[in-house]
């Protein structure tokens, strides 16, 4: 229960680690639904309404990042440092960009804009080379 203090600003339940080394453990940007079914494992007795809840904290918190690609169900990403997204409009899947952050991207929209500007995501819509594959076959 005490422990540990890898985390100064948000008091981390057993619950809550739990949750956050799952999230860690994937690349795959899960939604909540797909986290709670992942915890349950350690977790059987947790409920969604907690996964949630411990997610919404952890990512407003900056520990994790809270993705939304315009799908009914937020995503969550444990990698908290800024990087590019790219998604597949067929089956869904979320990947990590291969294109590194753009530097120098922001100071041209505060030029561009007038804005002070604090971040900037960009994430890239396409079909994965799996659905490639299977509209090549069909
Ligand atoms: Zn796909
Ligand atoms: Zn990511």
């Amino acid at each position: 229960m005490e422990g540990k203090d890898n985390n100064k600003i948000l008091r981390m339940t057993n619950q809550r680690k739990i949750i956050l080394e799952e999230l860690c453990k994937v690349f795959s940007h899960p939604t909540a639904n797909d986290v709670y079914k992942m915890v349950r494992k350690k977790l059987p007795r947790v409920s969604l309404g907690t996964v949630y809840r411990n997610l919404e904290l952890l990512s407003s918190c900056n520990t994790i990042q809270k993705l939304d690609f315009g799908e009914p169900h937020k995503r969550f990403d444990g990698n908290p440092e800024p990087h590019y997204h790219i998604n597949c409009t067929k089956c869904g899947r979320v990947d990590d960009s291969p294109l590194p952050l753009k530097p120098g991207l922001e100071e041209e929209a505060e030029l561009a804009s007038g804005y002070q500007i604090s971040s900037h995501h960009i994430s890239f819509s396409g079909i994965c080379p799996d659905c490639q594959t299977q509209v090549a076959a069909n």
